[in-house]
This record gives C-alpha cells, structure tokens and sequence, in this order.
C-alpha cells in the first residue's frame, strides 16, 4: 500500500473534526446500547441520578454523569464481596435484553432464536460478553483491582498494539525484545498483544525475575533486536550491566518505556549507555497506561530532548481534564486531574473515572507536529497523586510531597547513578517527626560534599522539602537496596514508618 492510502485509510490521521463526530456517535451508541443496559453499576448510577442515558449524545453532555473512582470499586466491594469488581462488568440477562435492546436488535435475535436456536444466541453473547482474561493493577499504593476482558476486548488490544507499534515505527523486518516483569499487569500483555497484531517477532523474557540480568542479556545479543520494552528502571540497569561487560549493540536504537514518567535527563542516560555500545541515531519513547482502561498510548520517535505526547484513540475513548479540587472540566492544552471514559468495551468498563493522575500541560487537539497524527496528545508530564505522601516533617503540621516530583528529579540528575530514598521516623519513634534519607550511587568522580548540598538546594526549590541524610553507596549496595533484580517493580522509595 503507498504511503499515502495508507494514511487515507489509517482513522488516526483523518481531520479531527471527522474524528470527533464519530467519537460523539460511538460514545452515544456505548452508553444507550451496552453500558446503561448491561453495567449493574452504572445502571444504578444513572438511575439515582435520574440521568436519560438517551441524552448523552456528545462529549459535552457527560459532564451530567458523577465521577467515578478507584473508591467506586471499594464502595461496591463492600456491599457486595462477591460483586465487587462484577459490579462494573457489562452483563446481558435475558431480562436487561428485552428491556433495554432497541426493537430493531431485539428482532434480530428473535429471528436468530427461532432459525438456528437458543444455543447460537447464547454462543454469540458469550463471544462478545464473556470475561476470558484478566490485567490487575500492581497495588503497590492501594488494593489491586482486577479488570476482566472479553474476546471483544482482546480484539481491542490487538487494536492497540498495532498502533502503538505504528506509531513508534517498529520495523517489522526487525525483532524486538520486552523485558516488562512476567505479570497479570497490562505493560507484560499488552507487548505480547502487540507483537502478534501487528506480526512483529517480540521475545518476552519476563524480565529479572524469571531469567535474571544475565538471562536477559544473552536473549537480547541472541535476537540483535532493534527496540527494547520496558520498566525505566529495569531497562536503565540491564544496559549498565551489558555496558559494564563492554558489550556490543550495535543493533539497537530504540527503547520504549512504560509505567512511570520520564524525564528528559533519563532518557539521555539510557542514550548515552547505547551510543557507549555503539548505537547511534537513538530515540526513547514513554507510554502511558493504565489497568482500568486496559490500553496503552505512546509518544512517537522525536529527538531525547522534545516529547511528542501521549497519542490517544478518539474512537476507542474519552479523555477530559478537570480541576481535581471543583470537578470544573479544563480547556485544552490546561493542568489538571485526568478523567478516563471508555467508549467501546466489554468486561469491565468505567465511564468518567478519575485516574488520580495529574497532567501539566492536559490535552492538545492539533495534529502532532512529528508524526502528523490528529489524535488528541496528552501530555507526556503526569505525576501520579497516588504517589503524593503526607509527610509530618516538622511537629506542627503535615506537608504532601509529591514522591513523583522528587522522583523525577533525582533521575534527571546526571552525577546520579542509581537511587533511594527512605521514609522513616526519627529515632523509629512513631510519634516523631518524619525524616527523608536519601542513598546515592553516583557517576564516576563527584564532589560529595558539595554535590550533597547543591542536591538538596534544588529539592528544596522543586518539592519544599530537604533530605535530612544523604548517604553515599556502592553499586553493589543500591543494587541490593532496591532489588532491581528480584522484584517485580524496583524499591525506589521506602516507606519504613512504624504505625502509630
Ligand atoms: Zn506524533
């Protein structure tokens, strides 16, 4: 196909303003036809709220729909154990059926009853409506939630991983290696996804944890792949330890990161580490994603420096920003919370659903000025809230400190190597004050004392906060301290406070 049929027919790059009417119609089409008849939930939620689902036509009028949140599934947990997390999935009883199909459907499946039988109707709604599969959330911060997916839900996922690997330009001449950890997380499945949509050979190792850094390292010479997928910190220490080897690789120039901002500073390091191996022409690509939405958005190749943003499936969802205090919804390219509604799903589907992630910056609606696209691009600055800790550092009152910010800044860092920090409570006292110890790996010959205090001099400016120790390691020790090879997420900051 040339290049140009292949743009005519890719909805990716079809005006926004086409794309934003077929979005309103899929949006109408989710809601009267599958979530307000089959979504126990949301059901219950539109009624109280005596809401018309028939009235919600455009992206506009779902401001008329209350938010829904990670305590929604808590909520609905504790009424009902066993429902919990089925409360959200789309259920189609005979009953929901007859009641709530439009006449026009409702007689199709009459028809199909009479002529081929109950079976091939019960067939064809377990095909569409039947969880097969699950991702969880990590829950590192709260209790993991599970969300379910139907055959429906996988063909979306392949859906995706066709156009993520669209859009960072994968080479389907070329391999690729993931290393996300072996999981029932949305990172691992939806590489695996994505290899087999798009007929791109990708060997999932697992990562650490299942064939070790060495492990890792012999796949990746063996398959010579030209990108590599994964977890930032994992992916930044495996390239460290095949540089420490003096490795060659050549071959590989592009790396794709999920699961956790990254900031420019990060990417060069990882850069740096590849060019050492002899790449050139690097580029690094983050992706966002989440388990409630059981999808994934990537930025698409640019410079280390520039990011292009997060590009998004106007088809498939709807993002809105919003004040995170008022609920107010943003104006384009404006800071705020990120609201997610799904719009063409089975299984578990949320409508309205704060993530909890804040984005510097929100959403631009004209086309990417690198790829062309002219899907809305979210900006690639989110910190998680979730990630906001209440911090008692003086005895008067406690100060939130965004761990993300802190995070970030530290990776950006080029005198740092690897990181920790530690939450503790001075001298193990749970009625003390809160103190922050930082431990540091630094790069090659720094001037400890005076990096230390200029360290702290910006954490003071960024975050309001200082570390009260910082404390200069070995490879060796942060290595261990974090358990970058055995655990599933690396142990970047601790929170070692005794409960009160
Ligand atoms: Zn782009």
């Amino acid at each position: 196909m040339s290049k140009y049929r292949e743009r005519l027919n890719n909805i990716l790059f079809r005006p926004w303003k086409e794309l934003k009417s077929l979005q309103n119609r899929i949006l109408h089409r989710f809601i009267t036809r599958h979530l307000y008849p089959f979504s126990p939930h949301y059901r219950k939620l539109f009624d109280e709220n005596k809401i018309d689902p028939r009235r919600i036509k455009t992206v506009d009028d779902l401001r008329a729909i209350p938010f829904s949140s990670k305590d929604s599934f808590f909520d609905a947990q504790s009424e009902d154990l066993a429902k919990g997390t089925l409360a959200f999935c789309l259920q189609p009883s005979e009953e929901a059926l007859k009641k709530y199909l439009p006449k026009t459907e409702l007689i199709k499946f009459l028809c199909l009853n009479t002529l081929r039988g109950k079976d091939c109707v019960r067939n064809r709604l377990e095909k569409e409506y039947k969880p097969i599969f699950l991702t969880a959330t990590a829950g590192t911060t709260n209790k993991p939630i599970s969300f379910l997916y139907t055959n429906y839900d996988i063909d979306n996922l392949y859906i995706y991983g066709k156009r993520i690997l669209e859009i960072i330009g994968i080479n389907k001449e070329r391999a690729a290696v993931n290393v996300f950890p072996y999981a029932p997380h949305l990172a691992f499945w939806q590489t695996v996804f994505s290899g087999i949509a798009a007929n791109v050979f990708i060997l999932s190792t697992g990562g650490g944890k299942t064939l070790g850094t060495e492990g890792n390292i012999r796949s990746i010479l063996k398959v010579k792949p030209e990108f590599l997928i994964g977890v930032p910190s994992y992916v930044y220490h495996l390239l460290k330890m095949a540089r420490a080897e003096n490795l060659d690789m050549n071959f590989l120039n592009r790396v794709v990161l999920g699961a956790g901002r990254v900031p420019a500073g990060f990417k060069s390091k990882i850069c740096d580490l590849l060019n050492e191996m002899g790449a050139s022409d690097v580029r690094i690509m983050g992706t966002y994603g989440f388990t409630e939405a059981r999808c994934a958005w990537s930025e698409c190749p640019t410079a280390i420096d520039i990011s292009s943003g997060y590009h998004t499936y106007p088809d498939k969802e709807v993002f809105e920003v919003i004040d995170p205090d008022t609920g107010e919804v943003k104006g384009e390219g404006e800071d705020g919370e990120l609201v997610y509604t799904c719009i063409d799903g089975r299984g578990s589907c949320v409508i309205r659903y704060r993530t909890g992630d804040f984005v510097k910056g929100g959403i631009t609606y004209s086309p990417c000025p690198h790829c062309g696209r002219t899907v809305p691009r979210i900006s690639s600055d989110i910190s998680r809230t979730s990630n906001i800790k209440n911090l008692q550092l003086s005895k008067i009152k406690g100060t939130l400190v965004n761990i993300n910010d802190l995070e970030c800044l530290l990776d950006n860092k080029k005198e740092i190597d690897e990181w920790q920090i530690e939450i503790v409570k001075k001298d193990n006292d749970p009625y003390e004050v809160d103190e922050l110890i930082l431990y540091i790996c630094p790069f090659g010959d720094v001037n400890r004392e005076e990096f230390a205090h200029r360290l702290n001099d910006n954490v003071l400016s960024a975050t309001e906060v200082t570390f009260n120790k910082i404390i200069f390691v070995s490879a060796d020790e942060i290595r261990k301290r974090i358990e970058i090879e055995s655990a599933v997420k690396a142990k970047k900051i601790v929170d070692k406070r005794p409960a009160a």
